[in-house]
């Protein structure tokens, strides 16, 4: 999700449930799954979920663990600088945590926005505050091309391989810092190109991807299936199996799945297509922190058995 141009998930219908629940799972909605590593909470300014409620909904649904992912922005004046409180929201999360044990594994993660003029701030923030879980993300920020200020008239004009170049440039940067346990939607560009490039036009480009992919393999840093592409037009996680299949080719060993909501009908939203993208691949299991082997986050055996 981006950080600057807000969400604009499908709308919901609430209704009144004897379980206490407020939402309806909705089919895309999976159950029976051990991980959404990606949701934002109402200490993201773009979010007014409650933690409870995505807890609630994970019991429900067999979803074994969820890393909440709030933002974090590094540019003064944008709309997650500064934006929660880093005591407070770790004593919301850890305090959960506890609530919850046995029921739901609550993770204490973070999404921060990677600008790579604020990669001192970054790695100064991330050594003196600590998470269970790190995503890095390249989003449409204020003063870059993909702006919806400014991306017209950055767009117009360009061929698909120029108009990804910023943001495959910020997300390479972001791989490379080696900062981050997961590279966050690693071409979230196709959203907010859409209106210029169709997304089957980014299958022409798969040399725009090579150097991204070299760089999680080089740097082993894990590879994010986002579901959230498949809850807009462009119908499509982010990124594409082929470029999943393609990471796993060049030996890539790191991946994971994550729905990136900012509603409750987000959450959980696209798992089973994003799980289904990662076993066609070749891996049967996913993962959370760089460096720790989760047996645990083994993929369903209904899955891997094809
Ligand atoms: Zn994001
Ligand atoms: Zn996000």
């Amino acid at each position: 999700m981006t950080a600057s141009n807000g969400p604009t998930e499908p709308t919901f219908q609430p209704v009144e449930r004897t379980s206490g629940l407020a939402f309806e799972r909705l089919p895309g909605q999976a159950i029976d799954f051990p991980i959404d590593t990606h949701m934002h909470t109402a200490f993201s300014h773009d979010s007014h979920v409650l933690l409870e409620l995505y807890a609630a909904q994970a019991a429900e649904y067999g979803i074994r663990e969820i890393a909440i992912t709030d933002h974090i922005d590094f540019l003064p004046g944008a709309p997650a600088y500064r934006y929660f409180d880093y005591a407070v929201r770790r004593k919301v999360i850890g305090d959960a945590a506890e609530r919850w044990a046995g029921k739901v594994r609550i993770r204490h993660g973070i999404e921060i926005t990677y600008e790579s003029r604020f990669e001192d701030e970054i790695r100064e923030y991330l050594e003196s505050h600590s998470f269970d879980y790190s995503i890095g993300s390249v989003h449409a920020v204020k003063e870059g091309p993909y702006h919806r200020e400014r991306v017209e008239s950055f767009a117009r004009g360009k061929t698909v391989a120029e108009a990804v170049a910023p943001y495959f440039a910020e997300v390479e940067k972001a791989i490379r810092s080696g900062l981050f346990d997961t590279l966050g939607h690693l071409d979230q560009v196709k959203r907010w190109l859409r209106p210029w490039f169709p997304t089957p036009v980014f299958a022409t480009i798969p040399e725009a991807y090579e150097r991204l992919l070299r760089a999680l393999v080089e740097t082993g840093t894990a590879l994010e299936v986002n579901s959230s592409g498949l809850r807009y037009p462009e119908r499509e996680t982010y990124p594409a199996g082929w470029v999943v299949a393609r990471f796993r080719e060049l030996g890539g060993e790191r991946v994971t799945v994550g729905s990136d909501a900012h509603l409750p009908q987000s959450f959980a939203f696209g798992l089973e297509e994003a799980a289904e993208i990662v076993a066609a691949a070749g891996f049967d299991r996913l993962c959370l922190e760089r460096s720790i082997e989760r047996g645990d986050l083994r993929l369903p055996e209904r899955f891997l058995r094809r």
